[in-house]
């Protein structure tokens, strides 16, 4: 499935879908052609969002002070916020911390 690009996706479910459209019987799978055109709109925003985030990702990472483990804090690995290193819940989201 990964190694199906996002214009793949936009194209089967564009044929799906028309394919459908023309077929009374197959009604149903219009949804299932919108379905990969979304997938693939999705797949494509998150592959060119990927690139511009690598080339940002060391500048974020020594920057950001979420990823930083303090020995004082605990981070919430749901939400990202920081408790203190007493607190068994998250004072945030109220996610359990481990
Ligand atoms: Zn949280």
């Amino acid at each position: 499935m990964a190694d199906i690009p996002p214009i793949a996706w936009i194209g089967i479910g564009l044929i799906v879908a028309v394919v459908a459209m023309l077929v009374p019987a197959l009604t149903i799978f219009i949804a299932v052609g919108i379905l990969f055109i979304v997938v693939g709109v999705a797949k494509m925003v998150r592959s060119s969002a990927a690139t511009k985030e690598t080339t940002n990702t060391h500048s974020y990472h020594t920057a950001s002070p979420r990823n930083e483990a303090s020995p004082n804090t605990r981070v919430c690995f749901v939400c990202g916020a920081k408790n203190s290193a007493l607190a068994n819940f998250c004072g945030h989201c109220g996610h359990r911390l481990s």
